[in-house]
């Protein structure tokens, strides 16, 4: 199986805070690997390495085959990365001005020189598949949060990633717009898209995750199945997560 995400030895610091300690880590293609752990465990850190949005000290990364070094980064790499990795966050980070369907087409006319019929047509694509087809013109503040949260996905979808990363997600939605972006993500997932998502839905882990990895101050301690990890944990650091979310 072919791996999108090598990372070895991994160590990254904030100043003198050790933040990932020595990270071994591989996501497979189309493999939904679901990242949990306590808040500033280095969850968020962790993924905004894998498209460069923070720099490492040590150990190897690669994604999708470029490699990026320490420090440095590797300017060529960092931007094959970057068209390649979509992200998602926790705020939804739409721009403010532009329309739902603007906010999509801006990428890839920007950074694939896509013509602008040709970015439109994938835009309505995109919001149908994300269910609000109807929204293309509207202003982000116009949709409600879920909506909002769609149209990001969409957006990240329109650079044909090789990747998703998701930063908690649905962490600033109101509940009953929560099933709404899993059910998005769930499709995405079933359609085979590689994955990487931190989130503290653990129904959502359990489901849709092929592989739940646990956090604890900045080192990978237990990962598994999902029913093994949540059902079974084998650490006490996990056990004692588990038993405060679940
Ligand atoms: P999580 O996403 O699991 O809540 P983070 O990756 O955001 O954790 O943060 C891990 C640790 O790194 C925390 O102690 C946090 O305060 C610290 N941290 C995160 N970002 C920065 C930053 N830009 N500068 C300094 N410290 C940071
Ligand atoms: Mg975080």
């Amino acid at each position: 199986m072919t791996d999108i995400v090598q990372m070895k030895g991994m160590n990254k610091y904030f100043g003198k805070l050790h933040v990932l300690k020595d990270i071994d880590l591989t996501v497979a293609k189309g493999e939904v690997v679901v990242i949990i752990g306590a808040s500033g465990s280095g969850k968020s850190t962790l993924i905004r390495c894998v498209n460069g949005l923070e720099e490492f000290e040590s150990g190897h990364l690669t994604v999708d085959g470029h490699p990026l070094a320490p420090k440095s980064g590797n300017p060529k790499s960092l931007a094959e990365i970057r068209k390649e990795v979509g992200m998602v966050f926790q705020q939804f980070n739409l721009f403010p001005h532009l329309t739902v369907k603007k906010n999509i087409m801006l990428a890839p006319k920007k950074v694939k020189d896509t013509s602008e019929t040709v970015a439109a047509a994938t835009a309505e694509r995109l919001l149908n598949r994300v269910g609000i087809g109807n929204q293309a013109d509207k202003f982000p503040s116009q949709l409600s949060g879920g909506q909002q949260q769609r149209v990001a996905i969409a957006r990240a979808l329109a650079m044909e990633p090789r990747l998703m990363l998701f930063d908690e997600p649905t962490s600033a939605l109101d509940p009953e717009m929560i099933g709404e972006v899993l059910d998005v993500m769930r499709e995405l997932a079933k359609e085979g898209m590689t994955m990487m998502v931190v989130t503290h839905e653990m129904g959502f882990a359990r489901e849709v995750a092929d592989r739940v990895i646990y956090i604890h101050e900045g080192q990978i301690v237990e990962q598994g199945k999902p029913d093994d990890v949540f059902d079974n944990p084998q650490n006490e650091r996990t056990q004692a997560f588990l038993s405060r979310v679940l």
